[in-house]
């Protein structure tokens, strides 16, 4: 009898959740104070179903729609190329307001009521097990055995309303909208099943799971987002219906999960496709496959490699928190994936992602699966970082915000740019340099602009695209005030060598891009520069000139052309900071303005273009990160290799080859900061080693910093005759005064007096 008891009490109050989410996990939430705004407003969501829906989507009553959906691509207005916008059954175009309907676009909303229902069968599912309100589950079942009589109705359809293709699906027009469908789906219906009948339960699991399963598997993308997904809703279906071949499949099948986090999952972290769209859109099935996979006692030792997925957008992030939009991916917020962080704290213990996981706390998945208490931790500031496989770079400075994001790696597949070597830049808040990023794949403009290789911040031979193609690393040097890098593109243009150098700086990043043709004629090279704003300069752009009508050009508007032959300086202004662009003049070169399309097609992004007409060249530019007024006044190359910069009071002198480089900034002829690498002497610093070195002056000379990884070695000699203080990485070291000069790591100290 005793037994008895014990059993029934230990019996749940609802149904018996199982793979997304336990009984454990149940009685946390409910105990979780923290949690409970979350879970009322689950509970509310619960409560205005289906009320919310009916009214969201202009319906006479619930209903799942009776055809198959669309792409979500395919949302866009036939004549402006925007997305459309669904409100209360209507399509409305954001430009004139005009409402479509027809094929695709109602198939596209068809597509969301279909994610709202899964949503809401999870919704619902949840409220009923945390509460157990038995109206919720019946909710639920409602629009389970909705699916039950449908699903096998609906034709397998593609996209393109084509019948019986790989690609297709039933309830969505592909495989990999089938599988994010099915995924909240199974997990709500989880969460009710013991609420169901035995015949509901196997009509359900036979009529959709089965059957979709049938469908997901017949679809193997190999190295994709879309097979993770597909590996995501397969090992839900296998855990719910019993199926021991689904779930190896998922995990361990060619192109299952422990395959994406061997081949999907570039070394440096980044997802493969070069995207931090897409990117997250791989995290969510990749981490729910992890919970699923540990609440089944799985074990799954290959998603240690998921770990690098979220450490790799910390190191790229610009500081406002958003991420450059390379290749086909919108203006990602790191904020907006806050949950993942919440439960990769979770899952790694990692304090870096807290700042992150503090933002989360209002996210259903991270009362599901995330954190529930964080510790305090100390902020870290980013300094410039390089992921060589992935091929991004991040070019930063301790002293102020300005950025700079270098791409040089694969090309990243069907979602990749013609855009090797071309950079996004942060100033002062707000992005500067503008990359496209991706309108709706079915927008004309997709193709003819997002992808090409004008629509970048590189070079253009010719007036074509770039082919696909892996740009090259030839040199790295991070120090904490400057940050340089070489990088070739490849095999971007057969015949035709592009090598870009950049060196960032506190004041200005010097920027030389180095073009040249292996077959001795002459060829047209556009150096193309976008930048978000207004141009807002000095130079007269009033001569009209004609643009290629193809691979892009079609879209600079309103194009005037100004002599390049002098070195010239223009502003793109946003409010009033923007960015200066220096350039040292060139006989053969003309420089020409105008806009092209940003990832808001309503708001034309300015551009300025060099263009030359050489065998080979050098494009010598300097973006001045401009705050009241620009304070350089004169850019120029006294010599091959070396350049001067002089302002108010400021005379910069960098020396740039391969495998040497150094940078003095001297205030009222004063040296103020040196960086140097490849080199072991100058007049102000003589030395033995040649690796990257940062040398700071204080204002009053009192103080050298000295900054450097390992150690110094042989003897140090600085010129810096006021100084009493010389720090290695913040930490004081042995000094020795000489006149003019201070040693430092000098084997033999004692002959000298100590400095004071
Ligand atoms: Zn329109
Ligand atoms: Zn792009």
């Amino acid at each position: 009898m005793a037994w008895i008891l014990l059993f029934l009490m230990t019996l749940p109050a609802a149904a018996e959740p199982r793979f997304l989410l336990n009984r454990a996990d149940v009685a946390r939430i409910k105990a979780q104070a923290s949690a409970q705004p979350v879970v009322q407003r689950l509970i509310q969501r619960a409560e205005n179903w289906p009320a919310a829906h009916v009214e969201n989507y202009g319906l006479k009553e619930w209903a799942l729609p009776a055809e198959g959906a669309g792409w979500s691509h395919a949302y866009v207005c036939p004549v402006h190329g925007a997305r459309l916008k669904q409100t209360r059954g209507q399509n409305l175009c954001p430009v004139d307001g005009k409402d479509y309907h027809g094929w695709p676009v109602d198939n596209v909303v068809y597509m969301q009521r279909n994610g709202d229902n899964a949503a809401a069968v999870r919704d619902l599912g949840l409220a009923y097990v945390l509460t157990g309100r038995a109206e919720f589950a019946a909710k639920a079942r409602r629009i389970v055995n909705a699916y039950t009589v449908l699903y096998p109705t609906l034709p397998i359809h593609d996209n393109n309303n084509k019948l019986n293709t790989q690609s297709g699906a039933r309830v969505m027009s592909q495989t990999l909208s089938e599988a994010s469908w099915l995924v909240p789906l199974v997990f709500g219906y989880d969460l009710v099943r013991d609420t169901m009948t035995a015949e509901e339960r196997i009509g359900f699991e036979r009529s959709v799971l089965k059957n979709a399963a049938v469908i997901l598997t017949g679809n193997n993308r190999g190295k994709s987002n879309w097979q993770s997904w597909h590996n995501c809703a397969l090992l839900a279906i296998g855990l719910t219906v019993g199926d021991q071949d689904l779930v190896r499949a998922a995990l361990d099948g060619p192109g299952g999960f422990k395959f994406q986090m061997r081949e999907s999952i570039t070394p440096d972290g980044p997802w493969f496709e070069g995207s931090w769209g897409y990117h997250f859109f791989s995290v969510e099935p990749l981490m729910l496959s992890i919970e699923m996979a540990k609440r089944a006692g799985l074990a799954l030792p290959e998603a240690a490699a998921f770990r690098k997925m979220l450490d790799a957008p910390l190191r790229a992030v610009f500081p406002d928190g958003t991420l450059p939009n390379f290749n086909d991916s919108g203006l990602v917020k790191l904020a907006a994936y806050a949950k993942h962080y919440s439960i990769g704290y979770r899952m790694f213990g990692d304090s870096r992602y807290v700042p992150l996981a503090r933002q989360a706390s209002s996210d259903l998945e991270t009362v599901l699966w995330g954190a529930d208490a964080l510790p305090e931790v100390a902020p870290v500031a980013a300094v410039s970082d390089l992921m060589p496989d992935a091929g991004l770079a991040t070019l930063r400075v301790r002293e102020n915000d300005h950025v700079i994001a270098v791409k040089f790696g694969p090309h990243g597949g069907g979602h990749g740019h013609f855009d090797k070597l071309t950079i996004n830049s942060y100033w002062n808040g707000a992005q500067q340099a503008a990359d496209p990023g991706t309108q709706a794949y079915a927008a004309p403009t997709h193709a003819t602009w997002d992808k090409m290789t004008i629509a970048h911040n590189t070079v253009s031979v010719d007036e074509k695209p770039q082919a696909a193609a892996t740009g090259k690393l030839l040199e790295w040097i991070a120090l904490p005030s400057a940050a340089a890098i070489r990088v070739s593109a490849g095999d971007a243009y057969p015949g035709v060598e592009l090598e870009r150098t950049l060196v960032h700086t506190p004041w200005y990043t010097l920027d030389l891009f180095d073009v040249k043709a292996a077959d001795g004629k002459q060829h047209h090279f556009d150096w193309m520069y976008h930048n978000y704003g207004q141009i807002f300069g000095d130079l007269r752009w009033d001569q009209a000139i004609g643009l290629s009508r193809l691979n892009g050009y079609q879209h600079l508007s309103h194009p005037a052309a100004n002599r390049g032959d002098a070195d010239w300086s223009e502003i793109i202004r946003q409010q009033q900071l923007g960015t200066v662009v220096h350039m040292i003049g060139s006989p053969e070169s003309i420089v020409i303005a105008g806009t092209g399309l940003g990832p808001d097609l309503q708001v034309p992004v300015p551009f300025l273009m060099a263009r030359r007409q050489a065998v080979s060249t050098r494009f010598s530019a300097l973006y001045e990160p401009m705050t009241q007024g620009g304070y350089v006044l004169q850019f120029s190359s006294p010599a091959p290799n070396e350049f001067l910069v002089n302002g108010a009071g400021m005379n910069d002198r960098i020396h740039v080859e391969p495998g040497r480089f150094s940078v003095l900034h001297q205030v009222f002829g004063k040296p103020v900061q040196l960086f140097l690498s490849g080199i072991a002497e100058t007049e102000l610093l003589k030395r033995s080693q040649t690796t990257p070195i940062q040398v700071d002056w204080s204002a009053d000379g009192a103080t050298v910093d000295l900054f450097m990884e390992g150690t110094l070695e042989g003897a140090v000699r600085i010129t810096a005759p006021a100084a009493k203080l010389i720090r290695l990485n913040g930490k004081k070291i042995e000094c020795r005064a000489n006149g003019p000069y201070r040693w430092a790591s000098l084997p033999n100290l004692g002959n000298l007096e100590p400095c004071q």
